[in-house]
């Protein structure tokens, strides 16, 4: 079984569709979304329905910082991110508010766990960013396979010997998670790249053969970035997209 692993949507249609398409062209059944559906951009209803919808046919959907700040205003959002959740707020109905309220902080599927940050306290939302929040993560947890987003920029981490260390994967080229050692990746966005490209980031894992690859999917980046600036939403969440950073 092939499962699309897509994490930080931020209410991006183009980017989300994009995924689903490129994901399902490349032999996914199954998809995880790790949270942030909301949140940036300019289609925050559509993106909870899509989300709503692949659970509904078993896909797994944990909660994100963002997902959460639409009705929990104790979570701490920069200036522009604060501006565009409660943007966001308006935009959803009751159902759509209440499903985002029932997301659970992380999912366990046999030796997987899903989380938006780091298994490490899910509910702070701390950045997994180096080998020490790693290390932290798999302390914190038994799953031998984590995947996590927040970070909006792909990178793996693994844990053999008490040791861990990362590196920046590059694209479409399949990693063996090797049974030995413990693993956890840190999936691109999907709807609002900072790793400089600004194509949609998501990640395949394949259950029979144990690999992970990282992809990265063309989508209409100008139709976003046009209904950001539409909505009224600062201009640098639709300039953003345009550059990847
Ligand atoms: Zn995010």
């Amino acid at each position: 079984m092939r499962i699309a692993i897509l994490t930080d949507i931020h209410a991006n249609r183009e980017a989300f569709e994009a995924v689903l398409a490129d994901a399902t062209a490349r032999g996914a059944t199954q998809f995880a979304i790790l949270g942030d559906i909301v949140g940036y951009g300019g289609d925050p209803g559509w993106c909870v329905e899509r989300t709503m919808a692949l659970a509904k046919a078993g896909g797994v959907v944990v909660r994100g910082n963002h997902d959460q700040a639409v009705y929990d205003p104790s979570i701490s959002l920069n200036e522009t991110a604060r501006a565009a959740i409660q943007w966001t707020a308006r935009q959803l109905s009751p159902e759509h508010a209440e499903y985002l309220a029932t997301l659970p902080l992380t999912v366990r599927e046999g030796d997987r766990l899903y989380v938006h940050s780091s298994a490490a306290a899910p509910g702070r939302f701390n950045y997994l960013l180096d080998t020490e929040d790693a290390s932290g993560h798999f302390a914190a947890c038994d799953a031998r396979l984590g995947f996590c987003g927040h970070v909006h920029r792909p990178r793996l981490y693994s844990m053999g010997a008490g040791k861990v260390c990362s590196f920046a994967p590059t694209g479409q080229t399949p990693i063996p998670l090797l049974a030995q050692r413990r693993w956890v990746a840190v999936v691109g966005s999907v709807g609002q790249p900072r790793d400089g490209d600004p194509a949609a980031g998501y990640a395949i894992y394949d259950t029979q053969t144990c690999e992970l690859c990282f992809h990265k999917a063309a989508y209409d980046i100008e139709a976003a970035s046009a209904k950001i600036r539409a909505a009224g939403l600062p201009d640098s969440l639709a300039q953003r997209l345009l550059t990847g950073k």
